[in-house]
């Protein structure tokens, strides 16, 4: 299909809003506004069992609407946006975190099955690819575990992910400064469930960054 026949049928929409932009942006001037404004997590972050932690965003507003939302053939959009905030936040920091690799909290197959992209995964990716540093699938996560939404207290939440991860077969992570990336921080007990698993597979740090924290 010609490239002006697929603009037709789906012109370019902002990533977080769903207006139309023009050509080769990812999101509208509105939004890029209130990214900087509206969005922009200024504050310092700390994950119980990481070395450090940061994210570039607050989960609210579009952002979270975005990420809640996000449908097949949007994730695109979506994962290059993510991952140039993700960018945007890590760079400053890499001198000092210096990870040896690039890894991700897990979903289950029924998340596959249902949504064919998994944001976590391509924002690792893009992330690696850029650093020009490996992206490793170090953890996985069981099919029958309960949703974290579920939890009502912070004890529950607690045991739920640390029976909810475990560690993939083979990898070896002894030495190796870790990057652990998520969508989005909420209790933090699924990154503090992720890190923990990742020391036990002989990870010396590891680091944590999310796109947004709730
Ligand atoms: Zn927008």
């Amino acid at each position: 299909m010609s490239r002006l026949l697929l603009r037709l049928l789906f012109p370019p929409r902002c990533v977080l809003c769903r207006r139309s932009v023009t050509e080769g942006e990812l999101v509208c001037a509105v939004c890029a506004d209130e990214t900087e404004t509206r969005y922009a997590l200024r504050k310092k972050i700390t994950v119980t069992g990481c070395k450090a932690a940061a994210a570039p965003l607050q989960y609210k507003g579009n952002v979270r609407r975005a990420l809640l939302q996000c449908k097949h053939g949007q994730q695109n959009g979506l994962g290059k946006w993510g991952s140039a905030q993700l960018i945007d936040c890590l760079t400053p920091l890499m001198p000092e975190w210096k990870p040896d690799c690039v890894t991700y909290i897990p979903t289950t197959l029924s998340h596959w099955w249902k949504r064919g992209f998994y944001l976590p995964k391509i924002f690792a990716g893009k992330v690696a690819a850029y650093y020009t540093l490996p992206c490793i699938p170090t953890l996985r996560r069981k099919s029958f575990a309960k949703s974290q939404l579920q939890m009502h207290s912070p004890e529950a939440r607690q045991e739920n992910a640390r029976r909810t991860y475990f560690p993939r077969k083979g990898i070896d992570l002894t030495g190796k400064r870790v990057l652990l990336i998520d969508d989005v921080l909420t209790s933090g007990s699924t990154a503090r469930a992720g890190a923990a698993i990742l020391h036990e597979m002989g990870a010396a740090e590891v680091f944590f960054v999310s796109l947004a924290k709730a």
